[in-house]
């Protein structure tokens, strides 16, 4: 429990330690890993933006820029966005530094975002993501080779059990017009029985009434027309290209036609892999394509497709990641080894080894650390063994225990 009067951390933060931030950090090493083997680039983003750069970008009507964002005038009075998602900044650095001339341009990043969201299980306010976006490709191989690579992460996580591909198509522009026509239709007719929100979504922002998890919406929204009766020619022939790329690729999907993204921005396939392994937090990846988002911005008019996933969530569905286990830890005994111990410590380190040195101690309080930061050996330095230029090497798993030249241990050490 916190005392009265210390500092308590902002509601939503974390402070990740421990196994989980090894969890953290393996989804972290893991993605940048698997982002290789597809040839995307890694790219720093700043964490602040102009506040134009997502309220443009991301749509007014969204939750996200009406009530979520963590927006504040500097002091030089220019609105200032914490960033609360990667894919509008990303497209903002697109433009600011002319990257069309590198297209097609596949970019992976991660890092911290900010939304002022109700905390709970797997919902932050600021939590973390891994992002992967491919700019300036129009052709479904695209969202085919991304969608891959995000089952491949998954798998090589070992979490893919329990993890579906939701897939769908939010046609393009003509498409989009008709089915939203129809859908305004089908929910004005039932709208008395909708929640406040999704009346007031109604003309606005009628895809969103699809997803609403509000009980009242659920009837109306499963019975609305799904979008394939309004699918233009190119926009049915790009999602079974989609969809015939998955299944040759090997990677396993469902249709969910109720399945729109809470960004305006997206067009054609729309996607979310869930599991139903983390409560009302189940989506774990999302993304889609978003082919007008760059010209919206201002840019010369450029297709992309992206998805992010939040590694919180991904850290979450892990079992059983370990601390790398460290090589040796030395323990000295008497003043003459302490002195020695250091040096040795420095030596096994450059030699590629990870040694722990303990400060202070008793033997006895020694080994008790070592085998509490699971230590594969011990080095056991005392006046007898330093004068013989040797160390007591124990290996702490089986006991035995050996005799061993200073100057072998590194060898020693690495069999
Ligand atoms: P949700 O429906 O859970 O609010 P979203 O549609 O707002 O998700 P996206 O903007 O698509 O989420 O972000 C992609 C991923 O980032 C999500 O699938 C989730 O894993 C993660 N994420 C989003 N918001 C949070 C948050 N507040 N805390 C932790 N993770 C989050
Ligand atoms: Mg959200």
């Amino acid at each position: 429990m916190a005392k009265a009067n210390t500092i308590n951390p902002v509601r939503g933060t974390q402070d990740i330690f421990g196994e989980e931030q090894e969890r953290f950090a393996h989804v972290v090493s893991t993605f940048d890993r698997v982002r290789r083997l597809y040839g995307f680039q890694g790219v720093q983003m700043p964490v602040i933006e102009p506040t134009a750069v997502f309220a443009r970008s991301l749509g007014e009507t969204t939750d996200v820029v009406s009530k979520e964002m963590y927006s504040f005038d500097d002091r030089g009075g220019d609105s200032i966005t914490l960033r609360p998602e990667f894919t509008a900044g990303i497209a903002r650095a697109f433009i600011s530094n002319g990257w069309q001339q590198h297209v097609p341009l596949k970019l992976a990043a991660h890092g911290p975002l900010f939304r002022y969201e109700r905390p709970q299980k797997g919902r932050y306010r600021q939590f973390h993501q891994i992002d992967a976006e491919i700019i300036g490709a129009a052709e479904p191989q695209a969202d085919v080779e991304l969608l891959a690579m995000a089952d491949q992460l998954l798998h090589e996580l070992g979490i893919a059990d329990g993890v579906t591909l939701q897939l769908n198509t939010l046609g393009d522009g003509d498409s989009r017009e008709a089915w939203r026509a129809a859908l305004i239709d089908h929910f004005e007719a039932h709208r008395g029985a909708l929640s406040e929100d999704s009346q007031e979504r109604l003309q606005k922002n009628p895809l969103r009434i699809l997803d609403s998890k509000d009980p009242r919406d659920r009837p109306i929204a499963n019975s609305a027309p799904d979008i394939d009766a309004f699918l233009t020619d190119e926009a049915k022939a790009f999602f079974d290209a989609v969809c015939a790329g998955l299944d040759a690729a090997g990677v396993a999907w469902t249709r969910n036609s109720r399945l729109v993204r809470g960004l305006d921005y997206y067009r054609h396939t729309a996607f979310e892999f869930v599991t139903d392994r983390l409560g009302a937090q189940g989506t774990v990846l999302a993304g889609g394509r978003y082919d007008g988002l760059i010209e919206n911005l201002g840019g010369p008019s450029t297709p992309a497709v992206g998805w992010a996933a939040g590694i919180e969530r991904l850290a979450m569905l892990l079992d059983g990641v370990v601390a790398a286990s460290i090589d040796a830890a030395i323990v000295p005994m008497g003043d003459a080894a302490e002195a020695r111990a250091a040096a040795l410590a420095a030596e096994l380190r450059r030699a590629g080894l990870a040694v722990e040195l303990g400060y202070k101690g008793n033997m006895k309080k020694r080994m008790q650390r070592a085998n509490a930061a699971g230590a594969r050996y011990a080095i056991i330095i005392g006046d007898d063994e330093l004068a013989r230029g040797e160390a007591a090497l124990k290996n702490l798993a089986d006991g035995e225990q050996r005799d061993v030249k200073l100057d072998a241990l590194a060898e020693a050490l690495s069999q």
